[in-house]
């Protein structure tokens, strides 16, 4: 049964679904939309994650909102307070209401008929309802919320521990004074050694292969100091700007010169770890810089819980968990109440939903990506993705005001569905340009990006706001039409009063 039409319906209502909200909201007044939101909360991975010590690794200015800007002293900031920042951008613009929580959308089937999807989610205790909307805005993530990444361990079932994954941490554990072993080398890792070790007996993060590790101060002198003094806006904007430029600056130099680039950052290492630490087994990756995310540890913390000897590296590969611990294959062993499988998350396109067209199920894989948002063959489906060399917010931003012009350029012509048609021949590439194992595992099922613009994937913030905010809507790759004659008279969904 279909309840309610809307011009949009955003899918999750974590910092992309709110971001996204605002946009609309502010750009396009005359748009009805909801949010339909799974779980019963607003914030998506700042209020999943509940592991001790949870904190972004990018920096608050470039990962909040172009048009809010971070006020707290801390850069490298808590998770608590990046959900707060999250649910006070909903109350103070009004978003909140137009949430409906506990909906979790299961299919999509698109009717060129209508120029319309049907939506399909499920509520509590197992109920269907059905929307419709003429645009469907998927802000649902890169990961599936379901379950962590947790690798089929050798003798898992002997351990007699507690075996916990951060995505699904207990409120409960009590880890002081035990032996814990963390396995992993990704951003989680690294944030959960030290905070852990605070309390632990001993915290072991075990790693098959090192990962590059970077220090910077939580708090960032300059952005308090000019915030201080300016007003707010302005202080966040130049601050915002000189660290996407850094970024930019970084990445750029990391490429062209990779051995230059290790030699900086390892050397970085050795000068916090000192001259006995070994610095080649434990933090010299066999891979280049930026052929996965770096990890970022605010003030040196992950560092200075190794000096103090409350935590400690060891590179080397699993073999089987034991009743009281792990057996490593170097023969070693791993003593450990607690093992943590910091192993990384699931990676998800477009949240497992099933998509249909005109009947047809997509497949995704034989897409491709239009501006890094929106399908090939696919009409009025839009999906925000962040980048991976910088903050997520800063390409969410760029999405959302991109559609809000497309919205406004197809009212304005009075057309109906927008999609990007594929040219005959152009030269594939996979969608992510990265090494890292959760990339790797999921790429084969994502579109693909193609080898020049719009179909190229840019991790390139200045490239696609020139390209989002000022390019040609209507660019002879994008197919704008109204929706086709129905070949019988079917009742048009009905349309209930304004949100
Ligand atoms: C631990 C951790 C730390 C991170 N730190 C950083 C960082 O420092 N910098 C950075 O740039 N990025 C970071 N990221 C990436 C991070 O996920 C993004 O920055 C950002 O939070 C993504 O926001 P989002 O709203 O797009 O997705 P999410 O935060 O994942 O929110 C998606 C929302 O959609 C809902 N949803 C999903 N599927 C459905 C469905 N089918 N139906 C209904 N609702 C659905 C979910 O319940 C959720 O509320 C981090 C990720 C993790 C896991």
């Amino acid at each position: 049964m279909i309840t309610e039409h809307f011009d949009v319906l955003i899918v999750g209502a974590g910092l992309s679904g709110i971001g996204a909200a605002y946009h609309l909201k502010t750009l396009c007044p005359g748009k009805r939309y909801a949010i339909l939101e799974g779980r019963g909360a607003i914030g998506g991975t700042w209020d999943l994650f509940r592991y001790p010590g949870i904190r972004s690794d990018s920096d608050m200015h470039t990962l909040g909102y172009r048009f809010k800007p971070w006020t707290e002293a801390k850069a490298i900031a808590d998770g608590p307070n990046i959900l707060n920042y999250v649910r006070e951008t909903a109350a103070e613009n009004d978003i909140d209401r137009h949430i409906r929580f506990n909906h979790q959308v299961k299919r999509a089937e698109w009717s060129s008929e209508d120029a319309a999807w049907t939506v399909e989610a499920e509520r509590e205790g197992g109920e269907r309802v059905r929307l419709t909307c003429n645009v469907l805005m998927m802000c649902s993530g890169y990961y599936d919320y379901a379950g962590g990444y947790d690798p089929a361990f050798e003798g898992r079932e002997r351990f007699k521990g507690d075996i916990v994954h951060p995505q699904t941490w207990p409120e409960a554990l009590d880890y002081a004074g035990k032996r814990v072993v963390v396995i992993g080398s990704g951003a989680t890792a690294v944030t959960l050694v030290p905070e852990m070790a605070k309390t632990a007996g001993h915290v072991t993060m075990l790693q098959r292969s090192p990962t590059y590790v970077v220090s910077r101060p939580a708090e960032d002198a300059m952005a308090n100091w000019l915030r201080a003094r300016l007003p707010a806006k302005l202080a966040y904007g130049i601050v915002r700007w000189r660290n996407v430029l850094f970024a930019m600056y970084f990445f750029n130099s990391a490429r062209k010169k990779p051995e230059q680039a290790k030699a900086h950052i390892i050397g970085m290492v050795r000068d916090q770890l000192g001259p006995d630490y070994d610095v080649d087994t434990h933090f010299t990756p066999r891979y280049n810089p930026w052929d996965q995310r770096l990890c970022l540890v605010p003030d040196a913390d992950l560092f200075a819980a190794l000096k103090a000897g409350s935590a400690s590296v060891v590179t080397d590969h699993i073999e089987t968990f034991t009743e009281t611990g792990i057996k490593l294959k170097s023969g070693a062993e791993l003593p450990a109440d607690i093992i943590v499988t910091a192993t990384g998350l699931n990676m998800q396109l477009l949240s497992g939903v099933d998509y249909v067209v005109d009947g047809e199920t997509v497949n995704f894989a034989e897409t491709m990506s239009y501006k890094g948002m929106m399908f090939s063959g696919v009409p009025n489906l839009v999906s925000v993705f962040g980048y991976t060399n910088a903050s997520w917010t800063l390409k969410a931003d760029l999405t959302a005001e991109y559609v809000c012009r497309l919205l406004n350029f197809m009212d304005r012509h009075k057309l109906e569905i927008a999609t990007p048609e594929k040219p005959a021949a152009v030269a594939e590439a996979p969608w992510l340009d990265f090494s890292s194992g959760y990339v790797t595992r999921a790429m084969e099922k994502f579109p693909k990006q193609g080898a020049t613009k719009p179909w190229k994937v840019h991790q390139n913030y200045a490239l696609d706001l020139l390209a989002f905010r000022f390019g040609k809507i209507d660019d002879g790759v994008m197919a704008f039409s109204k929706r086709k004659a129905k070949a019988a008279a079917a009742p048009a969904p009905e349309r209930i009063a304004a949100e």
